[in-house]
């Protein structure tokens, strides 16, 4: 079984970032600056706005951190996000969720200027990848496609099977898998005989947060297994999928320190690009 670790595929996309930011100085263009909007105090959310903050500091990139009490409403989490687009000097802006209960993440979300929607959750960017024309797209979704291709894992003509449709991991990455030419089953709670699927995939994608919910019987033999779930168990992160695929698949991704690095790594490459588009002709 091969490892595919993120960690070398997260530092190659950093070194690009690296690079492109360096060209955007050298032109006299403006560097990108990322607004981080955090309502509430959720400890997971702490840590993650962390992570985030460390890449940006890591590749130069100014953040700019806003901070909401837990119980300002939906109106003022979406003016705040409505100020942050209209700013131009702010060029990314993400949200970071949870949003507390009551609270509607997609009116919120329905605010963000699409350019500067850097987790590309906008409808419009939704859309956009679904007809084809991607531009910002869920960081973690392009960094499942990264891994895969960077460990030169086929996908042209091949059945890719995606258990889990959140709008956040699954969703586009079946639809990324579908546009890279493999047929692709997209599974979720519902799903019938959920066994029967996955064990079709030559490549199958675990997103649905539930630990080692993939079994070895579920596997394809040779398959690659790209773990995307994170849950913490007994004090450690664990994923969905289950050690004893380690024996069936041909190619596994680690939790942690597979997917996760990618995810903030491509969200640094979203906020460079959300720069890109706003620049004057
Ligand atoms: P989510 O919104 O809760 O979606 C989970 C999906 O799994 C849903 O579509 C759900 O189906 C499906 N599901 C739940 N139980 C199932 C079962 N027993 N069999 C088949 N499908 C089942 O979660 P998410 O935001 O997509 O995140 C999924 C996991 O990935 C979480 O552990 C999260 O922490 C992790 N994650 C990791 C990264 C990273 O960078 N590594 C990034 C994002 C998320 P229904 O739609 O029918 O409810």
């Amino acid at each position: 079984m091969r490892e595919m670790a993120g960690g070398p595929v997260a530092a190659r996309v950093e070194e690009e970032i690296r690079q492109r930011l360096r060209e955007r100085e050298a032109r006299g263009k403006r560097p990108p600056l990322l607004a981080i909007v955090w309502v509430g105090e959720d400890p997971s959310s702490a840590a993650y706005i962390r992570a985030k903050e460390k890449a940006a500091q890591r590749l130069g990139i100014p953040t700019r951190l806003v901070r909401l009490p837990g119980d300002a409403g939906e109106g003022a989490i979406a003016q705040v996000v409505q100020d942050l687009s209209e700013d131009p000097e702010v060029t990314g802006i993400l949200v970071q969720a949870p949003l507390p209960a009551g609270v509607d993440y997609e009116a919120v979300i329905r605010r963000l200027d699409p350019r500067k929607d850097v987790d590309g959750f906008h409808p419009l960017n939704a859309g956009k990848l679904f007809r084809g024309r991607p531009e910002m797209v869920p960081c973690t979704a392009k960094g499942i496609l990264e891994l895969l291709r960077y460990y030169e894992i086929p996908i042209r003509g091949k059945h890719a099977v995606v258990v889990g449709r959140s709008n956040i991991v699954g969703r586009p990455t079946a639809a990324l898998l579908e546009q890279a030419d493999a047929t692709v089953t997209l599974c979720h709670s519902k799903t019938e005989d959920l066994p029967s699927l996955t064990r079709q995939g030559d490549i199958l994608v675990a997103a649905v947060g539930s630990p080692h919910v993939i079994r070895a019987s579920m596997v394809k033999p040779g398959a690659a297994v790209v773990d995307v779930g994170i849950r913490r168990k007994d004090g450690k992160l664990v994923g969905d999928v289950h050690p004893e695929v380690q024996a069936v698949a041909g190619a596994l991704s680690p939790v942690p320190g597979g997917v996760g690095p990618l995810t903030v790594a491509f969200l640094m490459e979203n906020v460079l690009r959300a720069a890109e588009s706003l620049d004057p002709l």
